[in-house]
C-alpha cells in the first residue's frame, strides 16, 4: 500500500462492523470533521477505532478537522431573493432606519465588513451566486450587483475570492475542539482556511500548550494561503488541496494546474500532501463511480499524493466500503503505471546532504533489487525523506515515538513501526537487523537496504548517516 487512503466518519460509518470493513480495505487514517461534532459527540467513536487498531494489529491514525471561520449571511426578511444579472442588493447590518428600496441580505460580519471594497468580488452558496460590490452606501452597508442569475435563501456561506481577510483560521469554538480532541487522544489535526504561516504557528502553539506534539495538517481551501504557501510550508507538517472551499473561491478552471503546483512543492520539500473532495463522490448513491472520478483518482496519485480522501462517500454515503475498495484499486492501478518509469533520475545541486543520503538509499535499492527499504527514525524526517523520492518499494520506518508512528501514517509508501529495539545493542544499525531477522515480512534472502544514525562513541544522538545493504 503506497497511496494512502483516509476515509471521513459519518452516520455511514460510525459501526464498529462498517469500520473495521473500511480498515480492511487500507484504511489507516479516519477523519472526524469537527464541522459536524464535538468532543461530546466523537469521544466514543475515538476509543472504538482504538479498539479496532488493536485488533488489526497496525497504527491507526485519527485525525481532527477544526471548522475553522465558515461566513454565512444572515436570515432574509423573504424565503428567498430573486436576482438577474445587473440586480442590486443591499448588504450588511440591519439599520433602524431601512435600507432603502433594495431586497436586503443581512450581514454582521465586522471583519469582513471592514475589509470590504468596491469592486470586490462576492460569492454566495457554494459558488452559485456571483456578485461584485458597486458602492459602500454607509460604513457597513454595500450595494452588490448580480453577475448572473440565481435565488439568495437564507444562512448561505458566503467567500471572497482571493481576498485576505482579517480572519485567524482557528476560532474559539476550534480552540476549544483543539484542545478536548487533544485530551481524547487525537493524532493530527487539520486547520482549516489557512491563510498565513501564523495561523500555523498558533495552531502548535496551542498543541504544545495542551502538553501535546501532534502534526498540523493545512487546509488549503483560500487562495491567499495558496498564494503564501512558500512560507506556510516550512512551518507545517502536511498540506491538504481542499478541493471543496478552493473551488469555490477561484475559478473552477484553474483548480487542476493548483492542484499540481501544491503537490510538486509539497514533494520538493517531503510533507505529506492530501488531495481531497468529491474524488468519488458519485459513489454517494451508485456503487461504481464516473469515468471522470477514477481518471481523478489516478491523476492525483501521478502527480504525486500521499494520501487521496474521501468525505461523502464514507461519511454519509451509500457504499462507504466499497467506495474505499475502488480508491485502493484505482490507486494500485496508477502506481504501477508510476513503476513503470526509471525512477531517481539525478537531484538537483542545491540539496541538503540529509536529502543526498535519502537519494542515494534509493539508488541503491532499485539497482540492488531490494525488496524493502528500512529507515531508523526519532523524528520521522528521514523516512519522509526517502518517501519524497518515490522510492518502488516499500519504506518501513521504525520509531520509538508514538506520536511519530502516527504522523508517518500520511506519507506515501511509509509503514510506520513503533520500536523500542534491544537496549543492549549500542548499534543502531545492528538492532535493526535484528528487527529484520526476527520479522516475518521480510524473507529469508532478502535485500532490504537500511538507513540509520551510526554513532561514535560516547555519543548519545547523531542524525542519519549511514546506508547499508543487509542480506536476510
Ligand atoms: P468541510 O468543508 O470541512 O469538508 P463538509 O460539510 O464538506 O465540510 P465533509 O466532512 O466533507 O463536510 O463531509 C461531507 C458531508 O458528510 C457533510 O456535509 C455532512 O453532511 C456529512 N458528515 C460528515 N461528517 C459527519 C458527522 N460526523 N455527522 C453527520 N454528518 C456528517
Ligand atoms: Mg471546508
Ligand atoms: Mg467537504
Amino acid at each position: 500500500m503506497y497511496t494512502k487512503i483516509i476515509a471521513t466518519v459519518g452516520p455511514a460509518s460510525r459501526s464498529p462492523e462498517i469500520l473495521f470493513k473500511l480498515m480492511e480495505a487500507g484504511v489507516r487514517i479516519f477523519r472526524l470533521n469537527f464541522s459536524h461534532g464535538d468532543a461530546g459527540s466523537f469521544g466514543e467513536l475515538i476509543m472504538q477505532i482504538r479498539e479496532l487498531e488493536k485488533k488489526i494489529g497496525e497504527p491507526v491514525t485519527i485525525l481532527q478537522d477544526l471548522s475553522g471561520p465558515k461566513i454565512r449571511i444572515g436570515v432574509l426578511d423573504e424565503d428567498s431573493i430573486s436576482v438577474v444579472r445587473g440586480s442590486r442588493v443591499a448588504l450588511g447590518k440591519r439599520r433602524k432606519d431601512g435600507h432603502g428600496a433594495l431586497p436586503f441580505i443581512p450581514f454582521d460580519n465586522q471583519n469582513v465588513l471592514d475589509s470590504l471594497e468596491p469592486g470586490d468580488k462576492v460569492v454566495l452558496a457554494d459558488g452559485n451566486l456571483q456578485f461584485s460590490i458597486a458602492e459602500r452606501a454607509a460604513p457597513d452597508l454595500f450595494i452588490l450587483e448580480a453577475e448572473n442569475a440565481g435565488f439568495v435563501t437564507s444562512r448561505k456561506g458566503l467567500a471572497l475570492p482571493g481576498k485576505m481577510l482579517k480572519l485567524p483560521a482557528l476560532t474559539e469554538k476550534d480552540k476549544k475542539d483543539l484542545a478536548e480532541g487533544l485530551a481524547l487522544g487525537i493524532d493530527a489535526v487539520a486547520i482549516s482556511f489557512v491563510q498565513t504561516p501564523e495561523d500555523v504557528l498558533e495552531a502548535k502553539a496551542l498543541i504544545r500548550q495542551c502538553g501535546k506534539d501532534v502534526p498540523v495538517v493545512v487546509k488549503l481551501e483560500r487562495q491567499a494561503g495558496v498564494e503564501r504557501l512558500d512560507a506556510i510550508l516550512p512551518v507545517t507538517d502536511m498540506v491538504m488541496v481542499a478541493r471543496g472551499d478552493l473551488g469555490v473561491e477561484c475559478p473552477l478552471s484553474l483548480l487542476p494546474a493548483m492542484q499540481k503546483r501544491i503537490i510538486r512543492a509539497c514533494n520538493k520539500a517531503a510533507k505529506p500532501v492530501i488531495v481531497a473532495t468529491q474524488m468519488l463522490l458519485s459513489m454517494v448513491n451508485a456503487p461504481s463511480p464516473t469515468r471522470a472520478e477514477t481518471t481523478d483518482v489516478a491523476n492525483a496519485v501521478l502527480d504525486g499524493a500521499d494520501c487521496v480522501m474521501l468525505s461523502e462517500e464514507t461519511a454519509m454515503g451509500n457504499y462507504p466500503v466499497k467506495s474505499v475498495q475502488m480508491m485502493r484499486e484505482i490507486a494500485s492501478r496508477a502506481e504501477e503505471l508510476l513503476f513503470e518509469e526509471e525512477p531517481h533520475g539525478v537531484p538537483p545541486e542545491n540539496r541538503s546532504a540529509s536529502e543526498f543520503l535519502a537519494y542515494c538509499a534509493c539508488l541503491l535499492a532499485h539497482k540492488a533489487q531490494a525488496a524493502a527499504m528500512i529507515a531508523h527514525t526519532l523524528s520521522g524526517k528521514s523516512a519522509r525523506l526517502l518517501s519524497a523520492q518515490r522510492p518502488h518499494r516499500i519504506v518501513h520506518a521504525l520509531t520509538p515515538v508514538p506520536e511519530v508512528v502516527k504522523a508517518l501514517n500520511f506519507s506515501w509508501g511509509v509503514r510506520p513501526w513503533l520500536w523500542h529495539g534491544d537496549e543492549t545493542i549500542h548499534s543502531h544499525v545492528e538492532r535493526v537487523e535484528s528487527f529484520i531477522d526476527a520479522n516475518p515480512v521480510f524473507a529469508a534472502g532478502d535485500t532490504i537496504i537500511i538507513t540509520a544514525g551510526q554513532m561514535r562513541q560516547g555519543q548519545r544522538f547523531s542524525g542519519t548517516n549511514l546506508v547499508k545493504i543487509f542480506n536476510k
